[in-house]
């Protein structure tokens, strides 16, 4: 086994070797500009994105017209909440969404706001699930989107997305799904479930950094949005600039290879965190899960450790590679947007821990983290006067 152990797959992942190897030629002698009708160069270029689109639209039941390259979640998440917003404004101004979507849904919210669309952000239970009542009673005549994410990238629960697609069309409201988190752990069908627009990146599911796909309904209902960039008019006018090929080759086939293991995948995954939590739960006492234990990716886990300091645990365990929270937000000082929505106090959330399995873990691995877990947790808390005195109280209690 080697060290350090990476258990932070939420965050990123590995460009599987596969990945590496289909890239490749795209960046030596399949140089060309997939843009370039003119010559051989171009077209081989451009055979490599048409196959990359058309596995990208086979795993989510799509069309290859359907599939946008962006760079990214973020991006995508920005065209398709701003798309709609400029889109459709002689319907309405009016957007649902959820207080504990990503920033890069949450803060597009927050700016169309200030130029004037209203949003409802919908709550969440203890577990981080949307009330579907509460969902249809924000339907308003001027509501133009509704925006859920299909799994929470710090707590992994899932939303319920067929009921919520359901909804959506039968008030003719277009419906966004941030899978970025779900893609390659739940099969996903974008005709089955309703969903209108999809973002997702492929870094999360073993391909490249910086590339990424909007899925935009073509039919049953159309979808038109408005883009964010103009120029070439590459990716049908939605997104303009020169499309980026190697990167392009890598999602395609880090979604094939999502395609085609899914299933075995997403057991093994399964037993890991498992294998996890269940040691974590058995050897440390006074711990608890965030999030819903059925309800959610295979591969999250997020457990709170009463009396303990998260970025004291992740100083102890310097050669494991875990997260407090989401990577995205910067200041470390502020708790969690999303464990704040599940209920939990300031003190609370800044005691947990984001483990996120992935592809490469072992259980040689998962052995080692739930050990050292323990020895650290129990090491903070010895040295906890608060901790200590809590728990003697309640003893006395209890006694
Ligand atoms: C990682 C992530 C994003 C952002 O992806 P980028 O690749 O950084 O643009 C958006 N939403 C969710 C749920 C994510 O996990």
């Amino acid at each position: 086994m080697k060290l350090p152990i990476y258990l932070d797959n939420h965050a990123t992942t590995q460009v599987d070797p596969r990945v590496v190897e289909a890239m490749l030629p795209y960046f030596s002698e399949k140089f060309g500009n997939a843009a370039s009708r003119q010559h051989k160069f171009g077209w081989v270029a451009e055979e490599g994105v048409e196959t990359a689109r058309s596995f990208v639209a086979k795993f989510l039941n799509a069309e290859p017209n359907e599939i946008i390259f962006t760079s990214g979640a973020t991006e995508s998440n920005n065209l398709a909440v701003k798309g709609v917003a400029e889109s459709y404004k002689q319907k309405g101004n009016h957007i649902i969404s959820c207080v504990t979507e990503h920033h890069s849904v949450l803060d597009v919210c927050k700016s169309l706001e200030k130029s004037g669309c209203e949003v409802s952000y919908l709550r969440v239970d203890k577990y981080g699930r949307i009330n579907l009542e509460e969902l249809a009673n924000a339907i308003r005549q001027n509501t133009i989107l509704v925006s859920i994410m299909f799994a929470n990238n710090e707590i992994g629960t899932l939303q319920p997305i067929e009921e919520i697609g359901k909804l959506c069309v039968e008030h003719g409201i277009v419906f966004h799904t941030d899978a970025t988190q779900a893609i390659g752990k739940i099969p996903i069908d974008v005709l089955k479930m309703d969903i209108h627009l999809l973002s997702l990146s492929a870094h999360k599911i073993y391909g490249p950094k910086g590339i990424g796909v909007l899925y935009v309904r073509k039919k049953n209902p159309r979808v038109s949005i408005s883009p964010i960039l103009h120029g070439g008019g590459q990716e049908k006018n939605l997104r303009s600039g020169t499309l980026n090929v190697p990167s392009i080759v890598g999602l395609g086939k880090a979604i094939d290879i999502c395609a085609n293991e899914i299933k075995i995948e997403t057991e093994r995954i399964s037993f890991l965190r498992n294998l996890l939590q269940r040691k974590i739960f058995e050897t440390i006492p006074n711990v608890w899960l965030n999030g819903e234990s059925e309800n959610r990716i295979p591969n999250n886990l997020n457990i709170g450790f009463d009396g303990v300091d998260a970025e004291a645990l992740m100083m102890g365990l310097k050669e494991i590679a875990v997260s407090s929270g989401s990577a995205c937000s910067t200041s470390q000082a502020m708790p969690s947007h999303v464990l704040k929505a599940i209920g939990l106090s300031s003190d609370e959330a800044h005691s947990c821990i984001r483990f996120g399995v992935g592809r490469f873990n072992t259980e040689e691995e998962i052995e080692y983290v739930a050990k050292r877990v323990g020895v650290v947790v129990e090491q903070l808390r010895s040295i906890s006067p608060k901790y200590k005195v809590r728990k003697q109280k309640e003893e006395l209690v209890s006694i």
